[in-house]
């Protein structure tokens, strides 16, 4: 089983520039050891990671040696006419007629919006029509709530691409399980982003490392989290941003359909990772019912957490956290009444800690 897909989301720079030569390199490592899937977006690298794309595959191969996702920068959308305008130049600069999936990029409950008031959806069927894009879908961040509203409003969809490992798995502000299980229900399939969390997954604390190390002394890190990954029903590809050739020759390597004993293990593993982090929220939600204002105690440090711990995904996180809030309140909005506090079995500080997670989440 290989399902990898190359992600131009992290390739090597130089000087501020894609270095080509090592990205035309991992390319064609990437092509002769099986490979075939490749993802960009016209804002990755501001706009460098498509033409990249272009200078080391479209350039250089067959159109059928390769399968290219691409996707519109949905919140940047203004006016229907714009999306077609975007499309244009994304042709130009990957040096293709066609995507073979395009996708609007990254949907929450704020650019969900700008996607329908823009008529995006519209915009992905004629490309389907027209044979401009195989297939189409959208990449998501947000509620399993909100995706199950969206693909019931849009069965023309054919992908969704998703964060998915298993640190999130069941994490709250995520949602990874939840999302695929909607995902599936709708019959769709799934693309996997962030499938080692950015590189987190590829270095382990001591403790979760030898737990992993006991069952298979010779594998990685980051090959269990690209086999949980690759495990999951649904999931047609993982995405992986590589950008050194030994990162390829580890991912193309064929991996086993894990088995329940090994992904139980790695929820373990992703429990000690967990250890240390900012609040010791159980999630209970015992205190919610007593805030006189409503507030979504446990989900709003879910998200401190989150942030605490990978503060360079701050622009991923945040707009969940102004997403949740906005039907609810803002964590700067606790009166400090103390009442939910009584009721907290971990007997966290919670207006205490409120402070922090508005400081961390709404500056
Ligand atoms: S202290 Fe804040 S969060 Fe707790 S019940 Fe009062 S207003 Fe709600
Ligand atoms: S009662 Fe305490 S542990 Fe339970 S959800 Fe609320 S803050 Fe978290």
């Amino acid at each position: 089983m290989n399902k990898m897909g190359f992600g131009f989301l992290r390739l090597p720079m130089k000087d501020n520039k894609v270095d080509i030569k090592l990205t035309q390199r991992l390319a064609d490592d990437f092509i002769a050891k099986g490979g075939r899937y490749f993802d960009t977006a016209y804002t990755y690298l501001d706009g460098k990671s498509e033409t990249a794309f272009k200078q080391a595959v479209a350039d250089r191969y067959e159109r059928d040696r390769y399968e290219i996702a691409d996707k519109l920068p949905s919140w940047m959308v203004k006016n229907h006419e714009e999306c077609y305008a975007y499309f244009k130049e994304q042709l130009e600069r990957c040096g293709v007629r066609r995507f073979d999936v395009y996708l609007l990029h990254w949907l929450n409950g704020e650019n969900y919006k700008t996607a329908e008031a823009t008529r995006q959806f519209e915009f992905l069927k004629e490309l389907k029509e027209k044979g401009l894009a195989g297939r189409i879908g959208f990449s998501y961040h947000d509620s399993a709530a909100l995706l199950d509203e969206i693909l019931a409003a849009h069965p023309e969809i054919d992908i969704v691409q998703l964060q998915v490992n298993y640190l999130d798995w069941k994490a709250r502000g995520i949602e990874s399980e939840k999302c695929c299980l909607t995902a599936a229900k709708h019959g769709k399939s799934i693309i996997v982003m962030e499938p080692v969390k950015g590189g987190t997954l590829a270095v382990l604390p001591q403790k979760a490392a030898a737990l992993l190390e006991k069952k298979h002394p010779e594998r990685s890190p980051a090959s269990w989290a690209l086999g949980f990954a690759q495990s999951v029903p649904g999931v047609e590809r993982v995405l992986s941003g590589m950008n050194d050739p030994l990162q390829i020759s580890e991912n193309m390597a064929n991996t086993e359909p894990m088995s329940d004993e090994e992904k139980e293990l790695l929820l373990k593993a992703a429990e000690i990772i967990k250890e240390g982090t900012a609040v010791g929220c159980t999630g209970c939600r015992y205190c919610t019912s007593y805030c006189p204002i409503g507030m979504l105690i446990p989900d709003i440090f879910s998200l401190y957490n989150e942030i605490n711990r990978y503060p360079a995904e701050g622009w991923k996180i945040k707009p969940v956290y102004e997403s949740l809030t906005q039907k609810s309140v803002k964590a700067s909005s606790c009166i400090g009444c103390g009442a939910c506090a009584q009721h907290c079995p971990q007997k966290l500080t919670i207006p205490g800690f409120l402070k922090m997670a508005a400081e961390a989440l709404e500056k």
